[in-house]
């Protein structure tokens, strides 16, 4: 008798916390993994047009692709900003990579119809937009190193390519040299501590990932870099918010999200795709969110910030790797000026 009673109490208090938990469950998944739902910007995805004259109507950009620095410029950009002395007024240097994984250059023309944006608020506060290039040399020579995830990300924390890194394409390990910025500015005392924050498992994660040797170097050799990754984007932001909002945070921070390179993947890397518009939409409400935490930080006004948003390659159709204008041509937004000799 006492067991029928406890059931019935019992059954109804589980049948209540399943139907609750599920609800629950799917307004906070579509709360935080795609937020630009709730930005109202509907579909607002563009005719299909040729990649060549999209970005050669881009006049935010300080250079044209013809002229497109190497996608290394953002080793050289980050080692400048630490090397030149500190700003009067200023006590310490900081700085962050906010890198939207395959994300084409030509999602600009979007810009303008942005109700939150990263690129926009950096490009407001009088920050500059470059286009770089993917592959080792720009288009259309034949490029020098697959248009991948592992080479394009290694090439910006190295600053060489992959005929000195060696990451050829996804899935290699890397050697701990030639060193990442993660390792370098905290091992030659520029900086106290670096953190790279992802979700994409090939980072850091698997047993063939890019970084997990040094990533087991740095345990080994009390390196003060943190590695850490979180199962989706917006745990990668979580990670990033509560770093930056530590008194003490992370003086260089390296992070990737996936949303356009999965949206790509899933649906076509074009500006003509809605749902890619849309995941470019996440990753910029997503940045625009670290830039106010950066911005509210306590000690900001005496902070000396470099913040670049840059991508690894672009996509054509639904993939990347290729030597394609469209997979080759990125960019570099900086907070600040961009040297156009950066990377000579
Ligand atoms: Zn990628």
């Amino acid at each position: 008798m006492k067991k029928k009673r406890l059931a019935k109490i019992l059954i109804p208090i589980l049948v209540v916390l399943l139907i609750g938990g599920t609800i629950g469950g799917y307004v906070w998944y579509n709360l935080t993994y795609h937020p630009s739902k709730w930005l109202a910007e509907g579909d607002d995805a563009v005719a299909d047009r040729p990649f060549e004259e999209v970005i050669n109507s881009l006049d935010m950009m300080d250079n044209t692709w013809e002229t497109a620095l190497p996608q290394t410029a953002v080793h050289d950009l980050i080692a400048a900003h630490f090397a030149a002395p500190l700003p009067e007024g200023k006590t310490e240097k900081k700085a962050i990579v906010i890198g939207y994984d395959g994300c084409r250059v030509d999602l600009f023309q979007l810009l303008g119809t942005a109700k939150k944006s990263a690129i926009n608020t950096l490009l407001h506060d009088g920050g500059h937009a470059i286009f770089t290039y993917a592959g080792g040399v720009n288009y259309p020579a034949e490029n020098t190193q697959a248009t991948s995830t592992a080479p394009g990300w290694c090439s910006m924390l190295t600053g060489v390519l992959a005929d000195v890194h060696h990451i050829t394409d996804n899935g290699i390990v890397k050697e701990v040299e030639p060193k990442t910025l993660l390792l370098s500015l905290v091992e030659d005392g520029t900086i106290d501590k670096s953190a790279f924050y992802v979700s994409w498992d090939g980072h850091f994660s698997k047993k063939d990932a890019t970084y997990i040797g040094e990533k087991q170097y740095a345990k080994a050799e009390g390196v003060n870099a943190t590695y850490q990754r979180a199962f989706f984007d917006p745990g990668t932001k979580c990670n990033i918010l509560s770093d930056i909002k530590k008194k003490d945070c992370s003086d260089f921070i390296f992070s990737t999200l996936e949303y356009t390179d999965h949206q790509g993947h899933d649906t076509g890397f074009t500006p003509a795709n809605p749902k890619y518009v849309s995941a470019f939409r996440d990753a910029e409400s997503t940045g625009a969110d670290i830039i106010e935490a950066i911005k509210a930080r306590e000690t900001y006004a005496t902070e000396d910030w470099l913040i670049l948003i840059t991508t690894d390659h672009g996509g054509i159709g639904g993939g990347h790797g290729g030597p394609s204008f469209e997979e080759r041509i990125t960019f570099i937004v900086s907070n600040k000026e961009i040297p156009l000799d950066a990377a000579n």
